[in-house]
Formats: C-alpha cells, structure tokens, sequence
C-alpha cells in the first residue's frame, strides 16, 4: 500500500502495435457532461461503464449512443452512483435492448436508483412516445441488478473487477478492472475532500494502465469549505433579514443532504432565525432520507459519531414540503427545491413567482448542465422565459456557489500523479474545459510518458498492450523461493487470465479440480514369441525389465518402469500403463513395434519374390526367409551342429528341424509356439516356387 503522499509505482507497460488491441469508446459523456457510458473492449471481453441519461433532452436523444455496439456482446456493465446522467438509462438498457450480460453496483446506489428513477418516471411530463421506461422496467431491472460491496473482487468471464469509495453521493463508486493483467480505473464522478457526511474518494492501491476520469470541474479550483459555507450562509441569513425569499435549486440527493446539514446547524447556533421557515421540497426526501439513514455506517467518522448521540439527518429546523399547494408564501423562507437545472417542478414553479422581486435570492449550489435554465440564469440575463411562456425580468440575485461533489482541479491532478496511469482518457466534462484542463495536466506531467485523450462520443482511442502472462506458484511450491535456473515443475492451472503452478496433490485444495490416475489397458494380436518383442524393446528402450506375471505365470516385460508388456495367451499380448503423456507415447511405439513384427513374414515374402530365380535358388531363399522370420519371432536362433535350428527363449530351448518340421524342447509351450510358427512360416513361403515356375 502506499501512503497518499508519495507516488505509486508506475507499471511498465511496453505499448507497441504488437500487442492485444484495447478500445476505449465514450457512448455518452465524450466531451459532455450528462449520459454518461464507456464502452472497453480487450482480449474478447467487453465492458459497459454507467449508463446514464442526458438531463437536457428528452426521449431517445437523451439516451447514450447504443446504436454503437451490440448490448448482446456486454459482459459486464458497471455503475458508478445513482445520478441519472449515470443511471437513468438502466431500464430502457436492460428491458428494451439485447443486453443479457450482468450488472453490477453498490447496494447503497441500488436502492437509492429505485427511488430516484421511480421519481424520474412520475416527474418527467413527457409525451408517450417519448417515455423510455416505466416503473413496471425499474422493477423488472431490479431483479438484474447485483450488489457489490467496497473492495469486494468479484469475477465474470474472466474479468475481475472491485470498487473504491468515491465521495461524490452515498454509495459512489470507482470502479479497477482488470482483464488479462491489465488493469483499467473509471473514477465516475469523484471527490477527494471529505464533506460532512461522506468520505474522501480513496487513492487505489494499485496504479492503473489507464484511467478513465471526469473533468467536470476542469481548471477551476474551489474554494475552501469554509469559505464557500460562509458565502452561503452570508446571502442567505441577509436575504431573509431583509425580507427576501431564498431559493435553492438542488438534485434530489447528494450535495442536497450537505447543503441541509449546513443549514440546520447554521440555524441552530442563530436564535434570531427561528422564525424563519427552512422547507425541503422534494417528494423524494423522506423516502431518500430512510436510505440515507440505513447507510449511515458507510458514511464519515464525523457523522457516525453524532449518530451515537442524535441522528444527524432528522432535522430541528427544516420541514418537509411536498407540493407547492400546501406552501403558504407569506414572508421570508428559505425552500430547497428539485430539480437542480430548473427545468421543471417545483424549483421552477418557485422560481417563475420569485424572479421579479429584488429582495429574493435563489443560490446555485453545484454544477449547471448546459442547456438547463439554471445555466441560463448564471449569466443574469435581463428577462427569462416563464414556464407559462411569458416572460419576466429577472431581477432576483442570482449567486453560484459551488458546493460541488466533482473534484477540482488540485484534486484531479494530485489524484493523477499519485495514480501516475500513463495513459490518462478525460471524460465527463463540457468541451473547452476539458481542453483547458489536458493542456494543464501536460505541464504536470512534462516526462512525454503520459498520454492523455479526449475522445468525443463514438471516437474510439485505441491501446496496445503485451499482456503478460504470469503464473504464480502456490501452496507447497511457493515455501521456497526458487533460485536462477532452478526448475519448479507442477501442474498449470488456468483461470481467466490467471495462471498459477501448484503441486498435483494440493489441486484440489487451491482449485476446483481433482486429480485422477487413467490406467491404460490394450491387447493385441501377436502369435510370435514373446522373445521377439523383448530382444526389439531392448533396441530401442534403455530400460527392459523381464519378469513374470504372478498371475498367469507367463512372461512380461516393464518398459522404462512406465508400460508392462504381459504375454496374454499364444495369440495376444497386452499392455497396461498409467496415462500421462510420456508413458502413452512409449505405449503408442511399442504397439506399433509389435504389429511391425506381426506385419513382417507376407512383407519379407513379397519383397523376395521377384529375387528367385531357380528352384535351387529358390530353395536357398526360402530358408533364409525361414530363417529370417524365426529369428524375427523368436530372436535368439542359431544353426545347430546337428543342423537343427536352435531357438532360446528366456532360457529355454527349442531345437527345430528344418526338414520335418519337427519341434524338440523341454518347454512345452515353447515347443508348441515354434512348431506353430513353422507351420505358418512354410504356408506363407510355400506359393513361391509355384508361381515362380
Ligand atoms: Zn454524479
Ligand atoms: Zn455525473
């Protein structure tokens, strides 16, 4: 692990065309912020990040470019946190397309994805046409959708993946991949400062190849929390001093919950407030708040502590709102309202009554996506369009101040060079900011090792990378640390894109496999002597053990202690071994060895044929045929000084008479095979001198 002040080791990676292919391509969020969804594919494994809808239009425009790639060829597909530009196309992804891959998320962002979207569903006026999903597509993705915890490593297809904690919203997470040792990090939306109830993101343990990271906030740099709160504070303590409204456009969740726990306090520690209504209007609110409060223990020190003594998210001084009938407007207020852009809803309802008084305020509390009124109004344009069409001067003040869960730029480039990933994909931010931000983010990393790319939606950056293939001993074989030359042998077991070398007898105790001896057994025709066989064995193998079967009392031969070689009957021999590679080639070559020699007598007589010439001739030939099958049968068969043929056989002895045929010996079975044999030897030469006259 290395401590967040000093900078992970890079990887050395030799990027060269040689390599597999990585592809990185935006669907959404390329050089915009709003549907965000990363497609990676490498080594035949595709991967899905996030899956977001863009709040700034409606229907199919909203949606990421799905078109692009084939849902049925996702394996995976990971979502970061709940926020729509992030999820909200989950539904339409899972119900309405090929997608049957899996999902994954935190159990935190699952439930919260159900509240919000099912809000979504309900807020969002649009026409039928336009509507990508309904709540029967939310339940149904529920189903599909799995739960990860922080730092759990789960593995699909070979693809492993686990989770950081990420600041940003309750239960955000960035998110490491790694395929084939390669290792990818998308970072989602982040914070590295700790607010009052969520935690820093974490710094990962390990330095990625590439990291896919947001540039929301591109150059800027925020101001100190302190600062910021009191600037906060500050417009909204005067405004209702004086009598004004203050509005505060805010997301449902997230940066709405800190901005709450700021006012609360504030308004604890300022009597002279208390009559002052602070009204939190979101339908969403109580729902969300009990998820909140489930999650309570995955949140700050700071808010885990005061949970010991009073629940931080019950407030004393904010009352819940849920429409604008039952709001009675008759002096100054402070209402935080959704949605955050001023779209629609309440917010905008609000808004639409309080832009023309002076006296009112309304604070912009986090990042404005283009397009959205919110935007609009930052710029203090003279008049704006009401939602009834007509339009109004704007005087109320309008004050940004930035209460952003994105990490600004000191965060992001820290971030970075602790990370040191050298190549470096910027996404999630609007177009000039981000090339504001690479040409800075060049200058911090002056060495020309680091990439960093921009892609638009559906520009792909493509990658090289020489995967390594690593195997890892394991068990008995890693007590001992091998040294130079040394040769570790075991078995290589596979898995993903993991290889480890294990002991045979330790298989089953570090995989799911178990081992099993495969004995082999074959018999074969073989009417020669068993003599033959083992005076050819002894020419080719080294090691050729005679001994005899307890059984049956006949002849067999161990070849390099691996294949034994049983006389089975007059007619058969067999062989028996324990399957491995070595011992099936050994029996492989033995087999053809014998069915050689099986194969030699019509061979020799055919070969002779066309060589007689008279039957004198003949006559000499066919008994060096004779001869040479004996001595290919038999092995050991010499001319005896009574002109008989001796033939020894593992100690026994056969005298033959070439003449007569007939056969004396001590050993009955040997008498009875050479007399055998010699039948069959005469029938085989006997059609020469018939067809040679
Ligand atoms: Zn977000
Ligand atoms: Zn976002």
């Amino acid at each position: 692990m290395a401590s967040s002040s000093t900078s992970l080791k890079r990887r050395e990676q030799p990027i060269s065309r040689d390599g597999d292919q990585l592809i990185v391509t935006p669907l959404g969020a390329g050089s915009e912020v709003g549907r965000s969804c990363v497609y990676m594919s490498f080594r035949g494994k595709n991967i899905l990040f996030d899956c977001g809808i863009h709040p700034a239009y409606s229907g199919m425009a909203a949606l990421p470019y799905f078109d692009e790639i084939d849902p049925s060829t996702i394996d995976v597909l990971l979502i970061t946190h709940f926020h729509i530009d992030h999820a909200a196309s989950l539904p339409y992804f899972l119900e309405k397309t090929t997608f049957n891959g899996r999902v994954f998320m935190t159990h935190a962002t699952k439930a919260i994805y159900k509240l919000l979207l099912t809000d979504y569903v309900k807020v969002s006026k649009v026409s039928v046409e336009d509507m990508l999903f309904d709540e029967q597509d939310i339940n149904k993705s529920m189903d599909k959708i799995e739960v990860i915890d922080f730092h759990q490593t789960v593995e699909v297809n070979g693809i492993k993946f686990w989770c950081y904690t990420a600041g940003h919203v309750l239960g955000a997470a960035m998110f490491m991949v790694d395929i084939a040792g390669v290792r990818i990090l998308y970072t989602g939306d982040y914070s590295r400062e700790e607010d009052r109830h969520l935690r820093a993101a974490e710094l990962p343990q390990f330095s990625p190849d590439i990291c896919i990271i947001e540039s929301t906030s591109g150059v800027q740099l925020h101001q100190s929390r302190h600062i910021r709160e009191k600037r906060f504070t500050d417009v909204i303590h005067s405004t209702v001093a004086q009598g004004g409204r203050v509005l505060i456009p805010a997301f449902a969740l997230g940066r709405a919950q800190e901005l709450l726990l700021i006012l609360d306090e504030y308004w604890a520690n300022h009597p002279d407030l208390h009559n002052i209504p602070i009204y939190y209007a979101s339908p969403l609110a109580k729902k969300c708040m009990a998820v909140y409060q489930t999650y309570i223990l995955s949140m700050n020190d700071r808010i885990r502590n005061q949970f010991a003594n009073s629940n931080p998210f019950v407030f004393k001084h904010i009352s819940p709102l849920n429409s604008i009938d039952d709001f009675r407007d008759v002096g100054p207020s402070v209402v935080m309202a959704t949605p955050g852009g001023l779209q629609s809803g309440l917010s905008r309802q609000l808004f639409d009554s309080w832009c023309s008084d002076k006296k009112n305020a309304c604070i912009i509390p986090g990042y404005m996506v283009e397009g959205t009124l919110a935007k609009t109004i930052i710029n203090e344009p003279k008049e704006v369009t009401l939602m009834n069409g007509l339009t109004a001067p704007l005087n109320m003040q309008v004050h940004y101040i930035s209460f952003s869960a994105h990490a600004d730029y000191a965060q992001t480039s820290t971030f970075l060079k602790e990370l040191m990933p050298p190549n470096i994909i910027l996404v999630h931010g609007e177009a000039n900011e981000m090339m504001r931000l690479k040409q800075k983010l060049f200058t911090e990393f002056p060495d020309g090792n680091t990439k960093i790319m921009t892609p638009k939606n559906c520009e792909s950056v493509e990658m090289y990378f020489n995967s390594e293939k690593l195997a890892k001993t394991i068990g008995r074989l890693a007590e001992k640390t091998p040294d130079v030359g040394d040769t570790v042998s075991g078995i290589l077991v596979k898995k993903g894109f993991t290889y480890q070398i294990m002991a045979p007898d330790e298989l089953h105790v570090f995989s799911q496999l178990s081992t099993a001896t495969v004995t082999q057994r074959i018999t074969i025709p073989f009417a020669g002597a068993f003599g033959v066989i083992k005076h050819r064995l002894e020419k080719i193998f080294e090691s050729v053990e005679s001994s005899t079967d307890e059984e049956s009392g006949l002849p067999a031969l161990k070849v390099h202690e691996r294949v034994t070689v049983k006389q089975e009957s007059e007619k058969h021999i067999s062989l028996q071994w324990s399957s491995d590679p070595i011992s099936d080639m050994v029996s492989d070559s033995i087999v053809a060895l014998v069915l050689n020699i099986s194969r030699e007598v019509p061979k020799i007589v055919v070969e002779e044929e066309d060589a007689v010439k008279s039957e004198e001739e003949n006559g000499k030939k066919v008994e060096k045929v004779i001869y040479a099958l004996l001595v290919s049968l038999f092995g050991d068969v010499k001319l005896g000084e009574n002109g008989k043929l001796v033939i020894r056989v593992d100690g026994n002895v056969a005298q033959l008479d070439k003449e007569s045929g007939e056969v004396e010996s001590e050993h009955s079975g040997l008498k009875e095979r050479v007399r055998v044999a010699f039948e069959r030897i005469q029938s085989a030469v006997k059609p020469i001198p018939l067809s040679a006259s």
